[in-house]
């Protein structure tokens, strides 16, 4: 499917619960949020029919995020029956690792096909100071870290299934699972650990990306590291960073090379470096809203409609029209910006800058 500005979205995120088992400063309120009644929490049955509608309109890529999707019971075997909807061709899921290092294996059977971890240091003060006390969950990341390395770098034993004449008849193609660090530079709090966190991707096939903060919810309050910087901190160290074309993922990352590493670098630069041209994403929320674009306040009611009797049809009719009106891009850190309107910015911009990533899964 294609929106009114040409672009083919076939890439979804589904945030499956606004719940937390940390408290991010650039994320969660200090004292979490109340919690959204789980009769407004759409089911997985409901999540699963949506899937396959959006498939049939060309959904092509499915990321399981929230909150935090490994706090909701049976997320893996939710993401075990995405990967059975005809149509969808991968499965990923964004986690803070926390619970992560009981399932590893278990999501890897479910045929997940990338695993990105959000991880903002490596030194243990520092990750209770941006996770708000996250101590306790410090060694079950260190041990996380050791696993994925090692997956990583295996095969992951899983079967992908057999195109026309490749693979040869009877051979059981394998491949592995894609591990990222994601990773948000933020000044004064986490930036002399920004080099150790990039080395992971020294001797390991992990990707590690740094992700500019954007200015949402508590965000506000903290001041954000341009990546060009972080580029030249990690050049100083490591030597030049060279592009690199080849895709690494669905989202608009852009990946580099340094000399001796395994894994790459990877920047997403979403206010020095707009990239909303190349947009492929709409967003479900945990109480069934479907957005099209990060910035967008209001979206369409699915739940409601689900719950109403709509049928495949009338549903599919109303995803269409949503992303008809996918605007053309965000409006964060661009409240002065005169020219937003004419160019068909999302209006609710600026307003979408009150609410927390946890809401709207990243
Ligand atoms: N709890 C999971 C996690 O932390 O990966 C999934 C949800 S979290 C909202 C998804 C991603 O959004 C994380 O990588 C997190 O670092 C990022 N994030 C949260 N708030 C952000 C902000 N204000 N600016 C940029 N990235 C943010
Ligand atoms: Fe939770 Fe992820 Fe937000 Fe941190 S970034 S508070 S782990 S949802």
């Amino acid at each position: 499917m294609t929106d009114s500005f040409n672009r083919i979205i076939d890439y979804l995120r589904i945030s499956v619960t606004d719940r937390c088992n940390l408290r991010c400063v650039y994320c969660m309120p200090p004292n979490g949020v109340r919690p959204v009644p789980h009769s407004e929490i759409l089911s997985f049955e409901e999540i699963l029919r949506l899937a396959g509608i959006m498939a049939g309109l060309g959904i092509r890529k499915i990321k399981v995020t929230g909150g935090e999707p490994l706090t909701r019971r049976g997320t893996v075997d939710f993401i075990r029956r995405l990967k059975k909807t005809e149509g969808i061709e991968k499965v990923t899921i964004t986690s803070n690792g926390v619970l992560l290092d009981a399932c590893l294996e278990e999501l890897v059977e479910a045929g997940i096909d990338g695993i990105n971890i959000s991880l903002d240091s490596l030194d243990r003060e520092t990750f209770t100071r941006v996770t708000r006390g996250g101590s306790g969950d410090f060694a079950r990341l260190q041990n996380l870290l050791g696993r994925v390395k090692n997956l990583s770098a295996r095969e992951s034993g899983r079967r992908v299934p057999r195109k026309q004449g490749c693979p040869p008849d009877g051979a059981a193609a394998r491949r592995p699972v894609s591990i990222k660090i994601n990773c948000v530079p933020l000044r004064g709090i986490n930036e002399e650990g920004l080099v150790n966190l990039a080395a992971i991707a020294k001797d390991s096939n992990i990707a590690v990306r740094f992700i500019e903060l954007m200015p949402l919810g508590c965000a506000a309050g903290l001041e954000f590291i341009p990546g060009r910087e972080v580029a030249a901190i990690l050049e100083k160290t490591f030597g030049e960073l060279k592009p690199f074309f080849e895709k690494l993922g669905e989202g608009p990352a852009v990946y580099y090379s340094l000399e001796g590493f395994q894994g790459k670098i990877g920047f997403i630069n979403p206010l020095s470096h707009n990239f909303c041209e190349t947009c492929s994403r709409l967003r479900l929320g945990s109480t069934g809203i479907l957005i099209p674009c990060l910035a967008c306040e209001k979206g369409l009611d699915l739940r409601t409609r689900l719950r109403g009797g709509a049928g495949d049809e009338a549903l599919a009719q109303a995803i269409a029209e949503l992303v008809s009106l996918k605007p053309a891009r965000h409006a964060f850190g661009a409240k002065e910006d005169k020219n937003a309107a004419a160019r068909g910015d999302c209006a609710a911009g600026a307003a979408r800058e009150n609410q927390g990533m946890f809401k709207i899964g990243g």
